[in-house]
């Protein structure tokens, strides 16, 4: 089959792929814990749905702008006022389907051929693989030290003459870390000064620990929004636990949210009516389960550090908000992929490798299940890799004996 170049270099989402392993292994009765996911176990906001179940009962169910609904951008501006400070005029948002569209949309818009875009690592999986389809080149930044934050002098250093942006994503998938406020604002400072494109990618910004504050690049920002070119993409899929809907926005300078508007136009037209309608509702609503739901992760968070922190071998850095955590495995295992699978085949634990998001010898731990599962999925793990553990195991009734070392 003639398949196009772009075609075959596009990998596939590791993570959606193994969300689809670990339903097909329930669905054959495996007792499948679920460490590798994505998004929250929480319900949908009720505002969201009297929002949309409103227009589906209309019946009267048509075509958007494609930026979206005026209601929507309404509510987004509002939002943007009240979390970043920042007015901002119809003409400087586009609704788009789900944070991943918005982040497309804005690539398309400012990416020639060959232009590079650089992001620290680890970065989440969806980067390099969204640049490419751009048909820019994706330039991963690794910090030296070991740690998950390159120095503004590593990512300055990666810049060169085909730069054309940055994106930034914190707390960040999959570490957990939250970039501080001095890395933040020089990090605006620098993309200003070298009039680069700057993506701040706030999926995760709400949902912060330990008493920490989302930060506001904004307040970094010292042009006005029609002269910069920082452009902060959110979306309801986290926040509000509502990964279903498909509903993320940008806030930007007119003219690339226009051609945004116009390569979506194109693409998709605006995002699905009835979810849009739902963001309304969930955006303009009773706010409480954004605390609920932090808290629960908060809480989650402390339940995984206590057992991984135990773990002999394990490194692991606290993670200061979103729900996924990056311990290194390498003492057991270097090659992720081999020890994710031998977690998967072995004590049927979905984890993902950290290969995915440019660092070997990690996984990807997600924290955004219940605590059973966190305890359980843990005491798996530390069964099938500690060799000091006890030879047998339970599965609820089945029993398995350690054959490996
Ligand atoms: N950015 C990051 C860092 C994410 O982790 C995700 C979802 N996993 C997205 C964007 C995409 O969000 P959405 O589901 O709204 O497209």
């Amino acid at each position: 089959m003639s398949l196009s170049q772009l075609a075959r270099t596009i990998r596939e989402s590791v993570t959606l792929k193994l969300n689809q392993t670990a339903a097909q292994m329930r669905e054959r009765g495996e007792p499948v814990i679920h460490l590798g996911g994505g998004e929250p176990k929480s319900k949908t906001p009720i505002d969201a749905i009297v929002s949309c179940t409103s227009v589906l009962n209309s019946g009267d169910i048509k075509y958007t702008p494609p930026d979206g609904i005026v209601p929507l951008k309404k509510a987004i501006i509002r939002y943007t006022e009240e979390h970043y400070g920042r007015q901002v005029r119809p003409e400087n948002v586009v609704a788009s389907s789900g944070a991943k569209q918005a982040i497309m949309a804005l690539l398309h818009a400012v990416l020639d051929p060959k232009d590079e875009v650089i992001f620290p690592a680890p970065y989440w999986v969806s980067y390099p693989e969204m640049v490419k389809l751009a048909g820019g080149v994706p330039v991963a930044v690794k910090p030296e030290d070991g740690s998950f934050v390159p120095t503004v002098r590593e990512i300055a250093d990666a810049m060169g003459s085909y730069t054309k942006a940055v994106i930034l994503n914190s707390p960040n998938n999959p570490s957990g870390v939250m970039y501080s406020r001095d890395f933040i604002s020089e990090m605006v400072e620098l993309c200003a000064k070298r009039s680069l494109w700057l993506l701040m990618d706030d999926t995760y910004n709400r949902l912060v620990f330990d008493g920490r504050t989302p930060i506001n690049c904004y307040e970094f920002s010292k042009e006005d929004l029609d002269q910069s070119k920082l452009v902060v993409v959110n979306c309801v899929s986290k926040m509000y636990a509502m990964t279903g809907f498909r509903i993320g926005w940008a806030v930007g300078n007119r003219e690339v949210i226009q051609a945004m508007a116009t390569i979506q136009g194109q693409q998709t037209s605006g995002p699905a009516t009835p979810s849009q309608w739902a963001a309304v509702g969930a955006l303009n609503g009773v706010q409480n389960s954004i605390e609920a739901l932090r808290l629960t992760l908060e809480n989650n968070r402390n339940i995984l550090m206590d057992r991984l922190l135990s773990f002999p071998g394990v490194k692991v850095t606290k993670p200061d908000g979103a729900f996924y955590t990056f311990p290194d495995f390498s003492a057991y295992q270097k090659d992720s992929q081999k020890l994710a699978e031998l977690l998967l085949n072995k004590v049927r634990v979905v984890t993902v490798p950290g290969k995915e998001f440019g660092m070997e010898g990690h996984l990807r731990v997600s924290f955004c299940g219940t605590p059973k599962e966190i305890t359980e999925g843990i005491e798996r793990i530390r069964w099938a890799l500690d060799p000091t553990a006890p030879n047998e195991l339970y599965l609820g009734d089945r029993r398995l004996v350690r054959d490996w070392q």
